[in-house]
């Protein structure tokens, strides 16, 4: 059986397709908040920042992709806004919890497309949702599914990884 290889750097072709992916899931949110108010969409803007932000600080700074093309093509911004960090990212611990935040990106503007359409029927808000709901499920496990597969930072240790580890471990 041949070896799967581990990416140095990835082809442009995967973090292209990630970013888009991700770009679709915000461009949505951001329409669906638009539908409310400036100020909604300003919030759900800010809220996107921040959770940007937050997976730069916590993991890329101390994946090993840092300064690289890593397949969510995040390793190089990361460089290019924060100093490389000292914590080994293959010691971290992640739960459920620390990943609400970035699912919370996806659900809060399906939850909030519902009253919209339940207040008046709009086709297009309509797909829009269910696209939505298809790139952070299908699309999502479909583009981490070819980036896991070729990680570095996954042969030395993935805090993702070791937590779904765990839990599959712990189902009868
Ligand atoms: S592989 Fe993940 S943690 Fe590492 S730089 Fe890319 S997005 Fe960040």
């Amino acid at each position: 059986m041949t070896e799967v290889e581990c990416y140095e750097n990835y082809p442009v072709c995967i973090p292209a397709l990630s970013t888009v992916q991700t770009l679709m899931i915000y461009g949505i949110g951001a329409y669906v908040f638009s539908r409310y108010s400036q100020i909604m969409l300003a919030l759900y803007l800010l809220y996107i920042i921040w959770i940007e932000l937050r997976v730069l600080e916590k993991s890329c700074r101390n994946c090993v992709y840092y300064g690289k093309l890593c397949g969510l093509g995040r390793g190089k911004i990361c460089a290019l806004i924060l100093k490389k960090g000292n914590q080994k990212f293959a010691e971290k611990k992640i739960t459920w919890k620390d990943l609400v935040p970035d699912f919370l990106a996806f659900l809060l503007p399906l939850l909030a497309g519902i009253p919209l359409l339940l207040q008046n029927w709009d086709w297009i808000l309509a797909g829009l949702m269910v696209t939505l709901l298809l790139l952070a499920t299908a699309g999502n496990g479909i583009i981490r599914g070819r980036v896991c597969k070729h990680c570095k930072q996954r042969r030395l240790g993935c805090p993702a990884e070791q937590m779904f580890q765990r839990k599959s471990t712990t189902i009868p």
